[in-house]
């Protein structure tokens, strides 16, 4: 069924697939939106697309994305309990990070994304992305599992998919991470139920 929040991604959708906001549009190969579903309380956020993100034109579903699904699997989250988008919406060659530049270049996209899902739960996947919607000093390290509330949305942030496969050390807290994701997902969930 197209709702109103699919209609209006779909438009604002087309408007970034035009974007030249930033040199990121000379080296993609196409832009990368989002996926998941437009109904969702659950919005993941991660930095930007890598090369099979640029190549296929969905957020992560390279190595990094498929550790992301058996951890949200791992949990009882499908991709119907959730949606997915990154900071930048183009890929930065080279696997560098996101310049600053190009971050408030494309920022107002994924201020556009959140206004139209109207999350209740917002995950930032890696530093740069908790640095953007938590605090500009955010240490992932120290802070990631905290539940934090921004404009009424509870937010949280755990490890990025990639820097588990860097370094599997982390997996083990990251894993502890997304059960508490579990747990303020079900409490929502009952919440709602309630109403
Ligand atoms: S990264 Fe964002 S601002 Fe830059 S060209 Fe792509 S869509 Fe536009």
């Amino acid at each position: 069924m197209q709702t109103e929040k699919k209609s209006a991604l779909e438009a604002l959708e087309k408007e970034v697939s035009l974007c030249r906001g930033c040199s990121l549009c000379q080296t993609r190969t196409q832009t990368v939106f989002g996926r998941g579903n437009a109904e969702a309380s659950l919005l993941l956020i991660g930095e930007a697309p890598g090369e099979s993100e640029d190549r296929e034109g969905k957020p992560f579903v390279g190595a990094a994305g498929m550790l992301l699904d058996h951890y949200l699997a791992f949990i009882g989250l499908e991709e119907e309990d959730y949606y997915i988008a990154n900071i930048l919406k183009c890929r930065p060659p080279h696997h560098r990070d996101p310049k600053p530049e190009e971050e408030e270049a494309c920022m107002p996209f994924l201020r556009s994304q959140v206004r139209i899902l109207n999350p209740k739960i917002i995950i930032c996947l890696g530093r740069i992305a908790a640095q953007r919607i938590i605090s500009p000093d955010f240490r992932i390290t120290r802070s990631h599992g905290e539940w934090f509330r921004r404009g009424g949305i509870r937010v949280m942030a755990t490890f990025h998919p990639s820097a588990l496969l860097r370094d599997p050390s982390k997996k083990e807290a990251a894993l502890d991470d997304f059960k508490k994701i579990a747990e303020e997902f079900s409490a929502l969930q009952n919440e709602t139920a309630n109403i």
